[in-house]
């Protein structure tokens, strides 16, 4: 198994440190962090697809417009999941599995890019996004983006397993056991995380259970206020995010943690992270890819 930590929808919002916690003057930044796994036996698989090659290059129509106008994205088709696997050497055709935290705009734009692979999402997640009820329903779940909808399979909301104390739905169709589905219901409807175990140990790709490391990370738990603010706004229901932000923290923070804990958006995890792994690969850690 081989992770790469791919950053396929950088954003470029206004506010600073307001926004990340971290940027220096007026401007901030945010990413959309996916995975791309390579297996030896089940392809390439992806957590999430950030926004997708059309999004890119006609973004008009396709995203939100208010949405778009607050986190700047830049629309730069060498960010997208499919140039990011060409530099890497994979073939978009060998993906055969997707699996989603949610269907947001700003994670599932690239689905229409690989039309052959089966999207695992949690059923209520498809019902939302079909639905698109009210203006929120509307905004975040964007039809035009998700090519042929008869690939997805999901999963339903109490699935009858569990993954270290939270349920889970541990056997994904078609994919070995190291990928766990974790709902998390909040951000919307049928939010999850995504658990992959490695040689080196659980990750939890978290998805927008949180915006920001110091949420989940800190000693004392906060959130700077442009992000706390876009994630109030996008928030299926707030107490339950709350809810999901304790159990996810106490999960990273507790004394004899194992499991990685990143989101989607923290620019300073996804930077983490991918140092981390390129680490992995360097020629005196070898060995840590052959699993
Ligand atoms: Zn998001």
């Amino acid at each position: 198994m081989r992770i790469h930590h791919l950053d396929c929808g950088p954003a470029r919002p206004l506010g600073g440190a307001l926004m990340d916690g971290v940027s220096p003057g007026a401007i901030g930044r945010l990413t959309c962090h996916c995975l791309a796994i390579e297996t030896p036996r089940h392809g390439v698989v992806l957590v999430d697809t950030g926004l997708g090659m059309r999004d890119m290059l006609r973004p008009a129509g396709r995203l939100p417009t208010l949405n778009s106008a607050l986190l700047r994205f830049r629309y730069d088709p060498d960010r997208t999941m499919l140039r990011h696997m060409k530099r890497l050497g994979l073939h978009p055709g060998d993906v055969r599995h997707i699996v989603m935290t949610h269907l947001d705009f700003d994670h599932a734009g690239g689905l229409v890019d690989f039309p052959q692979a089966t999207v695992h999402v949690m059923e209520a997640e498809a019902g939302a996004a079909h639905a698109r009820e009210g203006v929120l329903g509307r905004a975040r779940y964007r039809p035009v983006q998700w090519g042929d909808t008869g690939r997805w399979r999901t999963y339903p909301d109490r699935p009858g397993g569990r993954w270290y104390g939270f349920d889970a739905v541990e056997r994904l169709a078609g994919l070995p056991q190291e990928f766990v589905l974790v709902p998390l219901p909040g951000h919307s409807a049928g939010h999850a995380g995504v658990a992959i175990e490695t040689p080196q140990g659980w990750l939890l790709h978290a998805g927008d259970t949180y915006f920001n490391r110091a949420e989940i990370h800190a000693a004392v738990p906060h959130c700077p206020p442009g992000s706390a603010a876009y994630e109030a706004v996008m928030a299926w229901s707030g107490p339950l995010v709350r809810a999901q932000q304790r159990r996810v923290r106490a999960l990273a923070q507790a004394a004899d943690a194992t499991v990685m804990v990143f989101c989607t958006h923290d620019p300073v995890e996804y930077v983490a992270l991918t140092a981390w792994a390129e680490r992995l690969r360097a020629p005196a850690n070898k060995n840590a890819d052959a699993a």
